[in-house]
């Protein structure tokens, strides 16, 4: 019995890259030594990930079939739109146009322009519920895995070590007013504690009693703390949070964090809670892009292969909620999510995406 319902969003994704054949430059994510030096050497030159200068693109046939056939595979997982987190090309958004201008696009795509590449006087809507561009991320701090996330108290198993912080408040707020002042949606990459209460410093400089209006977002948002999950409910701020992240990283955010940080830690169910609105991307390709994958990750806090990591979880109705946006469009899928086994979900057949034109 086929099952009907609000289509799948995926609010973070680096998909296009993939797409190009760019992948981040961060080199090979499972490597937590390459990232950490990576990190390192973007601090060291007071630069930030979503800054670093990259080789040009060259928009041809060759590029727009690429980016096509990533849309056409993020359908056919069931998603009706995605959301390219650091749009490092404008050559990107000129391919998606030409495409664009041929048809409807196989999902919905929206863009934040990395913070590298923007510029106030660049930046326009298209008034396209197909391809919009909607805001500017910036970036705060590393990853939990190779320890630079920014941490307010030193990694349990690194006695002094708080981890890397790209950008104060006063930075990210400078630079981030002139995009809010003309009303796009600011993003930051923040995972550590320390960081996360960097970027609401920050937004509260720039937004002020405008905050919630604003929906800035704080991507990740994993090391959570009660006085930051109740600042970002009662600024209005947007978390948006990676399905398999809690339950990849369960391991190592018991090493890096110690067993009280790490109880509070990957804790959407707290933001929820509190009423902080959640929303959710796959981080691909950090993680699979298939949205049914996340939401079993969600539902049972193991591993795919069954593999017990004991993350938190969220229910069925509280996952999907963070996961579709009936607005986006309607997924049919071959089964009803209730109607199987929690740890059968990531296989539940997609019948159709059809996102909302
Ligand atoms: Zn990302």
């Amino acid at each position: 019995m086929s099952w009907e319902g609000p289509g799948f969003v995926d609010h973070h994704a680096h998909l296009l890259r993939m797409a190009a054949g760019r992948p981040p430059a961060c080199a090979d994510p499972s490597d937590p030594e390459a990232v950490a030096a990576y990190h390192r050497r973007v601090e060291e030159r007071w630069s930030t990930p979503m800054d670093e200068r990259e080789r040009p693109l060259d928009v041809d046939d060759r590029l727009r079939g690429a980016l096509e056939r990533g849309l056409a595979r993020a359908a056919e997982l069931g998603l009706v739109e995605i959301t390219e987190a650091g749009m490092h090309d404008w050559g990107y958004l000129e391919a998606l146009l030409a495409l664009r201008a041929r048809g409807p696009l196989p999902v919905r795509v929206r863009l934040f322009v990395a913070s590298g590449i923007a510029e106030p006087q660049r930046m326009q809507a298209t008034g396209d519920p197909w391809l919009e561009v909607v805001g500017v991320k910036f970036y705060a701090d590393g990853w939990l895995g190779p320890r630079t996330c920014a941490v307010r108290e030193p990694f349990a198993d690194r006695p002094g070590d708080t981890g890397v912080l790209f950008l104060d408040a006063d930075t990210l707020a400078r630079r981030a007013d002139p995009f809010a002042e003309r009303g796009w949606t600011i993003a930051t990459h923040a995972i550590g504690d320390r960081a996360i209460e960097t970027v609401l410093d920050a937004y509260e400089l720039v937004f002020g009693g405008d905050c919630a209006a604003a929906a800035p977002r704080v991507e990740h948002a994993q090391v959570l703390a009660s006085d930051l999950v109740r600042r970002m409910a009662d600024l209005g701020v947007v978390a948006c949070v990676q399905p398999t992240f809690g339950v990849a990283d369960a391991d190592a955010a018991r090493v890096a964090l110690g067993p009280d940080r790490a109880e509070r830690a990957y804790r959407w169910d707290t933001l929820l809670d509190a009423g902080v609105r959640v929303v959710a991307g796959s981080d691909f390709p950090v993680a699979p892009l298939s949205p049914l994958a996340g939401l079993q990750c969600l539902l049972t806090g193991d591993h795919l292969d069954g593999r017990r990591a004991g993350a938190p979880t969220l229910a069925l109705d509280r996952a999907l909620a963070v996961m579709t946006d009936a607005g986006a469009g309607t997924v049919v899928l071959g089964d009803d999510p209730a109607g199987v086994a929690e740890d059968e979900v990531a296989g539940i057949e997609v019948e159709e995406a059809r996102p909302a034109g």
